[in-house]
Order: structure tokens, then C-alpha cells, then sequence
């Protein structure tokens, strides 16, 4: 039996342009038949809605709160929710998995890192680095940046790309270079209708076992949804 999860998920608690909070947003999934969800909010440097005059930690701790949420309501719903961010240079965008609030916490140099360092850094700790949407082209990216040498895998599939060709032109990136395929929603309201995601044979039990099949590179497959 397939198991479906979401990938890349906004919540109010910690997004700017986010709508729907962490509750939300796993009842939702739920209710489409998701068996989990992976919260990547915009870091710091995005979309943040996190006061950046606070601490370092405390604004870590604010940041925690979509996924801290969203893993009470998952408990409550039998859902697996995940920790992941969403991490931006430039607008170049990038989806990290793998790593805990206490590692942010003891790591605020991430924050000035450039991108391959950064992912050095990602996959020396056992995490993975996924480039969001490569081919996006709207006004808050000033550019294309294109890293195949640092990261695990590719969106391939962004169900908030307003064009089909964004997508289209990931899939050759990916295939171009040999890399693994993603999907993801790229989800902030309850008014999406729109879905990507990845697809299991096993249940996902934490975000160790999607690094693994990553690693790996044994998704079963990957959403690409035009209506759910
Ligand atoms: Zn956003
Ligand atoms: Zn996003």
C-alpha cells in the first residue's frame, strides 16, 4: 500500500505569507488522504513572520512553533509531521531536512553561509539539501542558481509554480544531471487545490527514514497533482 506525504508546507505560525496555521494545515492533509507532512517555513532570511529583533534562540524558538504545533495535531491524528526549513539566498531557495531547533540553536552561522558551504555543513550533519523550485521566475528572485554538485535532490514538481514550464525545465535539470526527483505543494492557505508530494511503500516513521530514501534514491514516486 503507497503512503502519500507533503514535502514542503508553510504555517502561519512562522511564514509571512502563510494563511493557514500548523493545526490546520495537518487536518487538511488528512483529510486529502497525506499520511504526513513535512513543515519547511521560510527561514530568517525569506518570509519570515519572526520578530528578528529578538534573541537568536528566541527566535529559534518562535521558528519551532509551525512544526511544534503541527506534530501535536499529527499525534493527535495519526499523522507523521516532520521538521524541515526552507532557507533562502538571494531567493534562491532551498529545502533542508534533517536537522533539530537545538542544532539551529547552537548554529547561527548558518545565517551567513553561502550556499555550497551551507550545504557541506547540511550533509555533514547527516542532513539533506534539496533545491525548491529551481526554475522559478517571479520578481523576488533576482536570478537562476543552479548547484548540482551540492545537492541531494530537485523539486522537480512545485505546485506553486504558476507556469508548467518551471516545472518542466526542473525535470531536465534533474535529468540532465543525474539527480533525485522531489515534489512538494509549496503549500500556505487551506485554499490550495493544487498538490505535490512523495509517495512510499513503507510508512515514514521520521524525517531519518526520507533522508534515507533520498540518499538512496528509492521514492516510489512523486505527486504531481493538478486538483485535490
Ligand atoms: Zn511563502
Ligand atoms: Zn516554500
Amino acid at each position: 500500500m503507497p503512503y502519500l506525504y507533503e514535502t514542503h508546507c508553510h504555517t502561519s505560525e512562522a511564514s509571512g505569507c502563510a494563511s493557514a496555521s500548523a493545526a490546520e494545515q495537518v487536518k487538511h492533509y488528512k483529510e486529502l488522504g497525506f499520511s504526513g507532512v513535512m513543515i519547511t517555513d521560510h527561514f530568517f532570511n525569506g518570509n519570515t513572520s519572526i520578530d528578528r529583533s529578538k534573541s537568536w534562540e528566541e527566535m529559534v524558538d518562535d521558528y519551532c512553533l509551525g512544526y511544534e504545533n503541527g506534530k501535536k495535531a499529527g499525534d493527535e491524528l495519526g499523522m507523521t509531521v516532520m521538521f524541515g526549513i526552507e532557507y533562502t539566498y538571494r531567493g534562491t531557495d532551498f529545502l533542508i531536512y534533517g536537522l533539530d531547533k537545538d542544532w539551529v540553536k547552537a548554529h547561527p552561522e548558518i545565517m551567513e553561509l553561502y550556499v555550497p558551504e551551507l550545504s557541506k555543513l547540511v550533509r555533514s550533519e547527516g542532513g539533506i539539501f534539496v533545491h525548491a523550485h529551481p526554475f522559478r521566475q517571479v520578481d523576488y528572485i533576482d536570478t537562476i542558481r543552479l548547484f548540482p554538485d551540492d545537492v541531494d535532490a530537485v523539486e522537480v514538481y512545485n505546485a506553486g509554480n504558476r507556469q508548467d514550464v518551471m516545472n518542466e525545465r526542473a525535470e531536465w535539470y534533474a535529468d540532465s544531471w543525474g539527480l533525485v526527483k522531489t515534489s512538494g505543494s509549496d503549500c500556505h492557505h487551506l485554499s490550495q487545490d493544487t498538490f505535490g508530494g512523495i509517495v512510499t511503500d513503507e510508512p515514514l516513521n521520521d524525517i531519518q527514514d526520507y533522508i534515507r530514501l533520498i540518499k538512496t534514491n528509492s521514492l516510489s514516486g512523486i505527486l504531481r497533482a493538478e486538483k485535490m
